[in-house]
C-alpha cells in the first residue's frame, strides 16, 4: 500500500516505478481510500498499542493506492526494499529513507507474511482484479 502521506507528497509515481524496477510483476493495482472502520480492521492486529487510533486516522486521512506485488521471496525483497518502519533507522536507497516523513507517516505498507498477504489481498481485491 502507498500511504497517504506519500500520495499527498506527490510520490506515488516514483514508487511504483521503483516496485517495477526492482523487480516486481503488478497482479493488482488501484487508488481507494480507506474508511476509519475499513483502517481499523485492517491493521486489527495493532488495536492494543498506544499508535492504534492515530494510525487509523491517518490510514483513513486520504487516498492510498493498494497493490498485489509478486516476486520469488516477496516479502523479504519488499520489506528490505521499504527500509525499517522507523525512516531514521531506515537504509539509504529504501523507499521509507527517500519518501516517510515519520515513523507513523511512512510512505509504505508491506504484508509481513505470505499468509498475511493472501489476507491483505483479498481485503482490496476480488479474483477478476488480478491477473
Ligand atoms: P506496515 O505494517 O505499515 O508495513 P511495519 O510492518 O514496518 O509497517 P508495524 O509494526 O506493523 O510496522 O506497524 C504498523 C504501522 O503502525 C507502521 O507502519 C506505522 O505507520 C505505525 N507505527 C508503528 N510504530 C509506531 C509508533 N511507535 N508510533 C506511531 N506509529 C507507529
Ligand atoms: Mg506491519
Amino acid at each position: 500500500m502507498i500511504k497517504p502521506d506519500a500520495m499527498r507528497n506527490g510520490h506515488a509515481g516514483a514508487i511504483i516505478d521503483r516496485f517495477i524496477k526492482e523487480g516486481f510483476r503488478i497482479v493488482a493495482l488501484k487508488q481507494t481510500k480507506l474508511s476509519q472502520e475499513k483502517a481499523g480492521e485492517f491493521y486489527a492486529v495493532h488495536k492494543e498499542r498506544p499508535f492504534y487510533g492515530e494510525l487509523v486516522e491517518f490510514m483513513s486521512s486520504g487516498v492510498i493506492i493498494a497493490a498485489i506485488l509478486e516476486k520469488e521471496n516477496a516479502v523479504t525483497a519488499f520489506r528490505e526494499l521499504i527500509g525499517a518502519t522507523n525512516p531514521a533507522q531506515a537504509a539509504e536507497g529504501t523507499i521509507r529513507k527517500l519518501y516517510a516523513t515519520s515513523v507513523g507517516e511512512n510512505a509504505v505498507h508491506g504484508s509481513d507474511s505470505d499468509e498475511n498477504a493472501k489476507i491483505e489481498g483479498s481485503f482490496f481485491f476480488s479474483g477478476l482484479e488480478q491477473f
